[in-house]
């Protein structure tokens, strides 16, 4: 693994990923790691098709310990879809739109993550992203016993 690319607001890092037998690249938010309050900070990163995940196993130093493969993955689409834009945004009730904002950066993560970002309670950030869920602006991926969500997109 290696890191490509470290700007004030994202770390991008590219690993191997032996279900894709290609290196992929994975960009997150340095807040997620920096905020965390225990290493090493999983990251799972959802793509492919069909699609897998790959866990990031992160230090504090943004070095990647470890990682792991989830084939099986069960994605929950809303029942409408509305893609969450900066103009969406708009429309998010006030209570959700850290949750939201947060999400645009992240494109997608835990609820742990989102709080690492926002500053609020992970339990709070899964009921926050339940909602925004709900209302059709994330796409909600179970793995395992966890929920991964992403950005909702027009046509997927
Ligand atoms: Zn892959």
């Amino acid at each position: 693994m290696s890191i490509i690319n470290l700007n004030p607001d994202e770390v991008t890092i590219q690993i191997f990923c032996k279900t894709c037998q290609t290196e992929i690249e994975v960009t997150i938010p340095r807040l997620v790691i920096d905020n965390a309050k225990s290493f090493p900070i999983a990251h799972l990163h959802l793509h492919g098709d069909p699609p897998h995940g790959l866990t990031l196993y992160i230090d504090r130093h943004y070095g990647v310990r470890g990682t792991e493969l989830s084939e099986a993955v069960t994605i929950e689409k809303p029942k409408e879809i509305a893609p969450l834009t900066s103009l969406v945004l708009l429309r998010v009730p006030k209570r959700l739109k850290q949750t939201a904002l947060a999400m645009l950066k992240l494109r997608q993560g835990s609820a742990i993550e989102v709080a690492n970002m926002t500053g609020k309670d992970p339990a709070v950030e899964s009921q926050y992203l339940g909602q925004l869920w709900r209302m059709g602006y994330l796409i909600r991926t179970r793995v395992q016993q966890h929920y991964q969500y992403q950005i909702a997109q027009a046509n997927p």
